[in-house]
């Protein structure tokens, strides 16, 4: 095994508990590079392990952004309720939360990663940390793999590869098993980073000749003068709709973050996907914010002009400026620590209380998004080794025999709320069964 993150330690478990009852010795050894296995696991729901999300697979799958049938027998194999159950017999107790989110009661991501290494040592797995494979071959004579790891090469019948994606790499995962599938046959579709921020033109500070920014736009470039009116601030029941060269392809309801990043939240990630994906093939993005998702345009402006009146009556308002009525309007419309950046991010609404065109923007708050944060900060690798190339119902390799893939490396990426490590524990579950079977001969 290569790899000992979400998939590769759920393999491990699954392949020696396979070996376990029955009466072979074969036995199931994890090369990891870093020097602890689950690093990544570490940092996931941001330190509490959203680890999986108790649904059916028909609500369940419509939540996986690529093609959801290559991981079906997978999940059937291991679904949520066996992955909650595994970790409880582990002796970590859990609870589901809001939207079916699955955590350990502990909330301590650490919890999962010693359930996981506990359940597989206690079967006997060898976990090698910090051993880096650098290549990977296949010796045709001798029916083996050989895993170049620098001052020593290992040697196995059966190879699962579960390197995980790209996204995090200072948690291990550098995208070394696209390589190593690569140079055993496999192709890899495009690769992108998911469930990322997004960023709207002009939130960060452009290159000192002016030239704007696009694509990928690293988290550690600046914010605005712009951008910094907005960062901080989070909008609760807002809707956010996606265009794509002008044509609306997402339109999503929820919770809206500007951060350090840009957009993001659980509306900026929804989207992203999509998003990044038309960035990088080229097309012009733009998303609206609803900020009045609940009522209708004229509904809304009925509403305003009703307000405005009631100001213009107020006593407190005799001799106040156009200017401050407005602000005072605004203030009866948008969290107060919005009205600054919305009216810097909107010029033009101040001047002379137009109040259609305040409904329109309150209702349509347009914004071209140039670029994205990339890998150092996304959650998700999208793109990997096509399904196609695996068999679904094992796991194995079409193009190669007795090797598994499992995990972020394959083409498959979910919505954030646990999907993503389920499609993990379910396609390493399935690959450590297979290999383990094919091994011990059933
Ligand atoms: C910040 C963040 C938060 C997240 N939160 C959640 C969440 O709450 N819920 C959820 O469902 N998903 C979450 N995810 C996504 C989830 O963590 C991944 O989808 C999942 O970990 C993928 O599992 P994997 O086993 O395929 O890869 P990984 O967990 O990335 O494991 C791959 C392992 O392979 C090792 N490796 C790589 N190359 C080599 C090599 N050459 N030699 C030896 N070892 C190697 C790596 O060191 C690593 O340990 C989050 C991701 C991030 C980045």
């Amino acid at each position: 095994m290569i790899g000992g993150g979400a998939s590769g330690l759920m393999a491990a478990f699954s392949a020696a508990k396979t070996i376990s009852e029955s009466s072979s010795e074969a036995s199931v050894t994890v090369l990891e590079k870093m020097p602890r296995p689950g690093r990544k696991i570490m940092i996931t729901g941001k330190g509490r392990c959203n680890f999986t999300n108790y649904k059916e697979w028909e609500s369940f799958s419509p939540h996986i952004r690529s093609k959801a049938s290559a991981v079906r027998p997978a999940f059937f194999n291991l679904p949520p309720s066996k992955v909650i159950e595994f970790f409880e017999g582990q002796g970590v107790p859990t609870v589901v939360e809001r939207g079916d989110r699955a955590f350990p009661q502990s909330h301590m991501a650490s919890d999962i990663v010693d359930a996981l290494v506990r359940a597989s040592t206690s079967l006997g797995v060898k976990i090698h940390p910090g051993v880096q494979v650098g290549k990977v071959s296949f010796d045709p004579e001798g029916d083996v793999f050989n895993l170049d790891a620098g001052d020593r090469v290992f040697s196995c019948r059966r190879l699962i590869i579960a390197t995980g994606g790209l996204s995090y790499p200072s948690t291990g995962s550098s995208g070394d098993g696209y390589s190593f599938a690569a140079s055993l046959g496999h192709s890899i579709s495009p690769l992108f980073p998911s469930l990322t921020a997004i960023v709207p033109k002009g939130y960060k500070i452009h290159g000192a000749d002016g030239t704007g920014l696009r694509g990928h736009i690293d988290r550690s470039i600046p914010v605005s003068a712009a951008g910094r009116q907005l960062m901080g601030i989070s909008l609760k029941n807002s809707g956010l709709a996606l265009f794509l060269d002008g044509n609306e392809v997402h339109r999503v309801m929820g919770d809206l973050d500007f951060t350090d990043g840009g957009l993001e939240g659980p509306l900026g990630f929804q989207v992203s996907r999509e998003c990044v994906k038309g960035l990088v093939n080229g097309r012009k993005a733009a998303v609206s914010i609803d900020l009045k998702p609940a009522v209708g345009g004229d509904e809304l402006l009925g509403r305003l002009r009703r307000l405005w009146s009631e100001i213009q009556a107020d006593p407190r308002s005799a001799g106040m400026h156009m200017d401050r009525m407005f602000r005072v309007l605004l203030g009866k419309v948008l969290p107060h620590g919005l009205i600054d950046g919305f009216l810097a991010w909107n010029p033009g609404l101040g001047k002379g209380a137009d109040l259609e065109m305040l409904a329109r923007r309150l209702k349509d708050w347009r914004m071209e998004i140039e670029g994205f944060v990339g890998y150092e900060r996304a959650v998700v690798t999208a793109g990997g080794i096509p399904t196609e190339e695996i068999i679904a119902k094992t796991l194995e390799s079409k193009r190669q025999k007795g090797l598994y893939l499992c995990g972020e490396l394959l083409d498959v990426d979910a919505d954030t709320g646990g999907y993503n490590l389920q499609c993990a524990f379910s396609t390493g579950f399935l690959a450590g069964l297979s290999a383990a079977k094919s091994i011990i001969g059933r």
